[in-house]
């Protein structure tokens, strides 16, 4: 039997942008979602941040990309159907999806509220779901999710500055946490201010830390410190500055999307402190193992978070009153947008207002 055009498998028809080929180049595109099923929520999206990884995606720069591809996993919207099994939610509700939509439910990973560690992980965008078809991301107007992956968005937070939050925020926030980094007191330090660099100098001020930030792009100083709260900012191109920074910082966060030397950043951390990285550079990084061993520092990764440890960390941001800095867009700005996401030209998130965007051309 012939396999069903993305447009027709189901019986939804969603309207949505996707990119084609390795260009990266994003257009309207129509497929379709599945019915609501009865563990399932449908959302309307109304607003969808641009993740780094959502330009590594569309580039298919980890060569793991199947075309069409429609990116987005910070999506923000209101629930409009529910299946008859569904507890946590109803109709109006103010919800989120993050990077992923499925999981295996079962493994050791998923008993502990690490589905984000499974094996069997369905991402957002980018994957095959447990039916079979192709799962496709929130550059769309509505999504259907089993419920449990969906999030609840506490009422005084805004949807589009707390869409990002979705994958940006539980992406620094998860590692905080499980690597120790929240001791009041401590010095952070974190590599590079963008999506996921500027929540984590928020988060680290909300846990009582000392935040320096490492930065490529000396333009961005005065907010930082004005606005984001940093207490203080190092251009990392600049060597003196390094040197005499060395040995000041408990903690690193690396956010830093391209390949990146590790040496100047271990140079920072006093002993034993630890450097988590959760940029995704498509090569490897060179990892200098004298300055770890004279220093018992340490390396580690983190990849988002689990859905509990994901509403714990909205519920943080509702506490603390930390959203993303937002620049709003229209769907017809995403390749002007995905362009100077490749210069690190953003303040410090897009977020495309879908349902703006949508609703003459759907
Ligand atoms: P982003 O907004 O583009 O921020 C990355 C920042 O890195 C830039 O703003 C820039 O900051 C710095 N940078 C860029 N190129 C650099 C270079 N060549 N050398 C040094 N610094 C450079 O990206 P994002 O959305 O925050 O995502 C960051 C990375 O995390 C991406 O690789 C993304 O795929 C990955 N990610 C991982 C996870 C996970 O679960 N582990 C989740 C989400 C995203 P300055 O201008 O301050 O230098
Ligand atoms: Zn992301």
């Amino acid at each position: 039997m012939a396999e069903k055009s993305s447009e027709h498998e189901h019986p939804q028809n969603t309207f949505g942008w996707a990119a084609r080929d390795t260009s990266g180049v994003l257009s309207p595109f129509d497929f379709s979602r599945r019915e609501n099923n009865v563990d399932d929520v449908t959302i309307k999206i109304q607003y969808c941040g641009v993740c780094h990884s959502d330009l590594h995606s569309v580039k298919n720069e980890w060569g793991i990309t199947v075309y069409p591809i429609v990116p987005g996993h910070e999506i923000a919207g209101v629930v409009t159907k529910v299946g008859n099994n569904v507890k946590k939610f109803k109709v109006g509700d103010r919800v989120g999806v993050g990077v992923m939509v499925g999981s295996c439910e079962k493994c050791e990973n998923c008993k502990q509220d690490l589905e984000n560690y499974c094996r069997k992980m369905i991402l957002t965008y980018n994957a095959i779901d447990h039916d079979g078809t192709r799962t496709f991301g929130g550059y769309s107007d509505l999504v259907v999710v089993k419920e449990h992956y969906v999030l609840h968005i506490p009422d005084n937070l805004p949807l589009d500055a707390s869409a990002p939050l979705l994958c940006a925020g539980i992406t620094v926030y998860s590692p905080m946490k499980y690597y120790g980094m929240t001791e009041p007191g401590k010095h952070l330090g974190v590599v590079g201010l963008g999506g996921l660099g500027h929540v984590a100098v928020k988060l680290g001020k909300a846990f009582g830390l000392k935040v320096t930030v490492i930065s490529t792009s000396p333009s961005k100083e005065k907010e930082a410190i004005d606005k984001l709260g940093a207490d203080s900012f190092l251009i990392s191109t600049n060597m003196d500055q390094m040197m005499k920074a060395s040995y000041t910082l408990d903690y690193i966060i690396d956010t830093v999307s391209a390949v990146h030397s590790l040496a100047p950043l271990i140079s920072l951390l006093k002993l034993n402190g630890k450097l988590v990285t959760v940029g995704l550079p498509n090569k490897p990084l060179e990892l200098p193992i004298f300055p770890l061993i004279l220093g018992r520092k340490m390396v580690g990764g983190s990849d988002i978070g689990g859905i509990k440890e994901t509403q714990e960390m909205l519920e943080f941001c509702a506490k603390h009153n930390i959203t993303a800095e937002i620049e709003l867009i229209k769907m017809d700005y995403i390749n002007t947008a995905m362009e100077r996401l490749s210069k690190s030209d953003v303040h410090y998130r897009f977020v495309i207002d879908i349902a703006n965007s949508f609703s003459s051309a759907s």
